[in-house]
């Protein structure tokens, strides 16, 4: 049966003499006829070098591979992923993505699979097919013991209804068949032993996922099972992965979840880029406070990039340069270097100084942290306090809920770093993007769901460990609460009744604590900031989360890289909602500061000080002298003019421009 697929070419220079010697090559170690056409040309032989140079095919021409004859399938596999590899030529490509961590890095690509480690997807010498028909083996048979135990197992606990599930696997792995498909494509290919098993088992996945009987599509995930069972017997040790990487690189991936990135170790990852992503998700936050440079919504990165290829991030521009020609390398070196004696320059000089205007108006610099590690880089760049501590990361990629106890060392080993500076410790904001791997409580719509507060105080048992460790740490430092996400005052009234309980609990116990506790709350929803002046009245402090309140005010996902252009802190909704805060907690009387990432988002710090505001709490800890040589660049009543203006536009993009010109006068070298 005849066999297509259409395919573009990628490589800058088309299909000329080395890539069309490579297709042919290839097309030749298959028993099908291959052929290939373009919408202008005839139909030409696949396996002739000649035939395929006649074609003419340019870069972005879509060409047509058919293939008939008994290995039609596979051929087609191979000669696409041959075309879409760019026929393995190294050609410099720039990309532009959505910049979130600033910096400039020079490394190889790690590419990670959804897995978390690379498939060698590579060709062996024929002197290597004895020894990769082995590999084969051995993992077949590790894979076939492995399954066995587990049906054993399973059909103890379950009962031997669900432990069969694992009898079909086994089967799979004594087909005759399936087993010849392998060692085939190893001889008569010169496949690795791990890329033969990918492109036989995504065959017969297609096979199966266009079968019309919803019994038979189901097999998919079984094959899916088998793939992943028997690269990771063939791996085995030489896997690559993310823990146990031994030299310095990119990681590409499709996307990172908060606590992936928290765990990547950066004396290895110097930075990463992925397909999809936004500037205001958490893993982009996370990003950012590691310090490493980092640009995502590149769209096909892991399809583009290749394990090995060299990669530069400028994480300033969202430029990301694949295979860089040695003039490019050159130049990204300098700009390297300049950008790494910029900040140096600029932390010397302002980390020490006060954050005051001109005018003597005196504002406060305090940092966001994740975990008590990044206490030290925020004080050490001038911060004077923790404005943010997000406590959730305590819980994303922990398979236990933390204990009280936990919750209790983390926080007395930030108290001890900054000795009597003040930390805002914020309660659990799990859901919405941050799942904590034990609630598998998956909710369609989760940042809509039972997210933050909501999630805590439908569980009293967490919630109440947390605030009895707040508590227990507020007797030995400068501690305060903040309620995230409180969308009316009956949540925080709710949410206030579970520590006066948990105060009382701890009076009667004899456990000192502050009675005097500051207790705050993110104003991040819009029903909030349209009931602040309620709310003002029940608290000592308000601290604007803008992340959240851009989202929801504009409907706009603040993980999704499709409606990123539509996130705009400058919006005038935002430009509203703002004032509205502020003078809500300035006529009650309370403490307001900003701690979403606008705070730290250089063009708007001279709108916020003169919408009024007086605490910035911003990360990464390199930012912290940025804002404070822009705030004493201006003085307080030229930042209300500025405001003003700034507020008269109904255009973001015009309100941006404006504000960014202003910035770029004091700093030309930050704002691109
Ligand atoms: C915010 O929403 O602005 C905020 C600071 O909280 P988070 O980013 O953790 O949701
Ligand atoms: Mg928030």
């Amino acid at each position: 049966m005849l066999i297509e697929r259409r395919v573009k070419i990628l490589n800058i220079n088309g299909l000329h003499a080395r890539p069309a010697t490579r297709f042919a090559e290839m097309a030749n170690k298959f028993n099908s006829d291959i052929f290939v056409r373009t919408e202008e040309k005839e139909e030409v032989n696949g396996k002739s070098i000649i035939d395929l140079l006649t074609l003419g095919a340019k870069r972005g021409t879509e060409i047509l591979i058919t293939a008939d004859g008994e290995d039609e399938e596979i051929a087609l596999d191979v000669l696409e992923g041959l075309v879409n590899d760019r026929f393995n030529e190294d050609n410099m490509e720039t990309r532009k993505g959505i910049a979130v961590a600033p910096g400039v890095v020079i490394k190889e690509a790690f590419v990670l699979e959804s897995e978390g480690y690379r498939i060698p997807r590579h060709l062996i010498k024929e002197d290597e097919i004895d020894k990769e028909i082995s590999r084969l083996e051995e993992a077949t048979s590790s894979a076939w013991k492995e399954i066995e135990k587990l049906e054993e197992s399973v059909s103890k606990n379950l009962g031997s209804q669900i432990g069969s599930i694992f009898a079909t696997h086994k089967l799979m792995l004594q087909d005759k068949q399936l087993m010849r498909e392998f060692s085939e494509r190893v001889q008569d290919n010169n496949l690795s032993a791990e890329y033969a098993v990918t492109l036989v088992l995504r065959v017969y996945i297609r096979k199966f996922e266009n079968v019309d009987d919803p019994y038979l599509s189901a097999r998919v995930g079984d094959i899916y099972d088998i793939e992943k069972r028997l690269l990771r017997n063939l791996l085995g040790e030489k896997r690559e992965e993310l823990k146990n990487l031994t030299e310095e690189v990119i990681v590409v991936a499709h996307d990172l979840s908060p606590s992936q990135i928290a765990s990547l170790d950066t004396t290895r990852v110097r930075g990463f880029v992925t397909d999809i992503g936004s500037r205001n998700s958490h893993s982009a936050i996370v990003a950012r406070a590691l310090g490493i440079p980092a640009v995502v919504g590149l769209g096909t990165a892991t399809v583009d990039i290749f394990g090995g290829d060299r990669v530069i991030i400028d994480g300033n521009r969202g430029v990301v340069i694949v295979r860089p020609d040695e003039k490019t390398i050159k130049e990204y070196q300098s700009i390297e270097k300049d950008f790494y004696v910029f900040e140096e320059k600029l932390s010397s000089e302002f980390k020490d100084l006060p954050a005051v205007t001109l005018d003597g108006r005196e504002v406060s610099i305090l940092g966001n942290i994740e975990f008590p590690r990044d206490i030290g880089p925020s004080v050490s760049q001038g911060a004077t306090g923790i404005g943010l501590y997000r406590t959730e990361f305590l819980y994303l990629g922990s398979k236990d809920t933390p204990t009280e106890e936990d919750h209790f060392n983390a926080y007395t080993q930030s108290i001890q770093e900054l000795g009597n500076k003040p930390i805002i410790i914020r309660t659990v904001d799990l859901g919405g993007d941050k799942f904590f791997l034990a609630n598998n409580n998956k909710e369609i719509n989760p940042f809509l769901g039972c997210r933050s507060i909501r999630y805590c105080l439908e569980n009293p048992k967490i919630f109440k460990s947390q605030l009895r460790a707040i508590l227990r740490a507020s007797a030995t430092g400068n501690v305060k609460i903040l309620f995230p996400m409180i969308s009316s005052l009956q949540e925080l009234r709710q949410a206030k009744d579970f520590v006066k309980e948990v105060m009382e609990e701890m009076n009667q116990e004899g456990i000192d604590f502050d009675e005097k506790i500051e207790i705050g709350i993110m104003i991040e929803v819009p029903s909030a900031a349209m009931v602040a002046d309620d709310l003002a009245k029940e608290v000592d402090f308000f601290s604007i989360g803008t992340n959240d309140l851009i989202q929801y005010t504009l409907a706009v996902d603040r993980s999704n890289d499709k409606v990123a252009h539509l996130y705009s802190p400058a919006h005038p909704a935002i430009l509203r909602l703002l004032k509205m805060i502020i003078k809500a907690a300035e006529e009650n009387n309370i403490k307001i500061g900003i701690c979403g990432e606008m705070g730290g988002e250089i063009e708007y710090t001279i709108l916020l000080l003169g919408l009024g505001l007086r605490e910035f709490s911003v990360a990464p800890a390199m930012i912290i002298p940025e804002v404070k040589k822009i705030i004493r660049s201006v003085t307080y009543e030229r930042a209300k003019e500025v405001a003003e203006t700034a507020c008269s536009y109904n255009d973001p993009a015009e309100t941006t421009e404006y504000l960014r010109n202003i910035a770029r006068e004091i700093i030309p070298e930050l704002i691109y």
